[in-house]
């Protein structure tokens, strides 16, 4: 008995992980231009959290991503494979995963994510980014069925609710279809 505690005791010294709060939440602001309005929306399947931008007015194909907040970029690059669909030939070959994407970490162990870009990323690994700056444009590459901007918002390992504008969108399950329209505030590189 002595024995099996001790193993027991030995077991949970070591599993326990060092657990990190995230700091507080960074002030988000939407992923797109200054004024713009968007339909955020998920589907079934999609993953609680995940929200798909699209833009409310003019063509989809190559409108600016821009930075949710300042941070360092992490992931810039390709997840999963392309697949062919371009503004040219948008009923082309779907891909797998989240295609060209960018991955931000703003510092807390807070970060964000940005799929299905139309080309190469703007930003490279390791570079610092302003909140609002451009890092690539609305694609639809990897598992995407039209052009758009799949999103995250993660705190520690867990994806959490999107943020913007210090409000919650609203986005929080995927156990049905929905949508929520919203105007980004992120104009802090408007004068660029
Ligand atoms: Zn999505």
């Amino acid at each position: 008995m002595v024995g099996l505690v001790g193993v027991l005791g030995a077991v949970a010294y070591v599993v326990v992980p060092q657990v990190l709060p995230p700091g507080p939440r960074p002030l988000f602001q939407m992923p797109v231009g200054c004024g713009e309005t968007w339909q955020l929306g998920t589907y079934p399947g999609h993953g609680d959290n995940d929200v798909d931008f699209f833009p409310l007015k003019g063509d989809p194909w190559g409108q600016p991503v821009l930075a949710s907040y300042a941070g360092t970029v992490t992931v810039a690059g390709i997840n999963g494979s392309l697949g062919g669909r371009t503004p040219e030939n948008p009923e082309g070959p779907r891909g797998r995963g989240g295609g060209y994407w960018v991955k931000i970490d703003h510092g807390g162990r807070w970060e964000t994510q940005y799929l299905h870009l139309l080309e190469p990323p703007m930003v490279q690994v390791g570079q610092r980014v302003a909140q609002g700056q451009q890092i690539g444009r609305i694609g639809s590459t990897g598992n995407s069925g039209a052009p758009h901007l799949h999103y995250e918002q993660r705190a520690g390992w867990r994806k959490v609710e999107t943020w913007f504008d210090g409000r919650p969108s609203g986005i929080t399950h995927d156990d049905t279809e929905y949508t929520v329209r919203l105007t980004s505030n992120n104009c802090a590189a408007a004068g660029n």
